[in-house]
């Protein structure tokens, strides 16, 4: 197997930042709107991007304070996201707002991130290499910001952190939701993707409920 390249090195606000692979097609993470407290290792995403499928994709970085209570954690960006370099800002960003707003969720506080972080074609589940390729990235940017709280949104993101691969109806009912990749001072629940939320009359209801418990302390 040939050896990997070199990293490149990019710098923002005085922050070097190391990314995995030479030509991979990057937004960099402007995450931070404080870049002095920009945790550097937290921005140098452990993904194995070589082994990847998705490598030459557009990329969004996870978007939110250093160190935060709350994570939340969806599938992967969408066109609009990669359009303006941030995760959940499309119509899915938009419903996740209005849960937040009335649970009494400041948005800018929570750190938002995706189970992968490249844009799969055609908005398509990400294939499973690349959940597995993106995987040690997910779990250490959620425990560098050491959350009382990570929210899972939808089935990829569910079955990313809990390794459980029944149906989210079950797992949003496990509170909190085992999962073999943080310590128990991170709960982990479940709950569906807002884009999911039109196909069952239901799911609306239990969306916002779900995320509700973000807002309690
Ligand atoms: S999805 Fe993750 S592992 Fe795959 S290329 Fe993008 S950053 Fe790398």
């Amino acid at each position: 197997m040939a050896a990997e390249a070199v990293p490149p090195h990019e710098s923002r606000g005085g922050v070097s930042i190391t990314w995995p692979v030479v030509g991979h097609q990057r937004v960099i993470n402007a995450a931070c709107s404080d870049a002095e407290n920009v945790d550097v290792d937290a921005k140098a995403p452990l993904a194995r991007c070589g082994y990847c499928p998705l490598r030459d994709r557009p990329f969004v970085a996870g978007y939110g304070p250093p160190m935060t209570n709350r994570v939340i954690v969806g599938q992967a960006p969408g066109q609009r996201e990669v359009v303006e370099g941030k995760p959940f800002v499309g119509q899915s960003g938009g419903r996740l707002n209005e849960a937040l707003s009335a649970a009494g969720v400041d948005r800018l506080a929570v750190y938002i991130t995706n189970t992968v972080l490249c844009h799969p074609e055609g908005n398509d589940e990400p294939p499973p290499e690349a959940v597995e390729a993106c995987h040690e990235r997910l779990i250490t940017e959620i425990r560098l910001r050491m959350p009382k709280k990570v929210l899972a949104l939808g089935t990829t993101a569910a079955t990313a952190l809990t390794n459980d691969t029944r149906p989210i109806e079950k797992l949003r009912l496990l509170r909190p939701t085992p999962s073999p990749h943080l310590d128990d001072k991170s709960e982990v629940r479940v709950t569906y993707h807002p884009s999911a939320l039109t196909r069952n009359p239901e799911w609306p209801g239990r969306f916002d409920g779900d995320v509700e418990w973000l807002g309690e302390p």
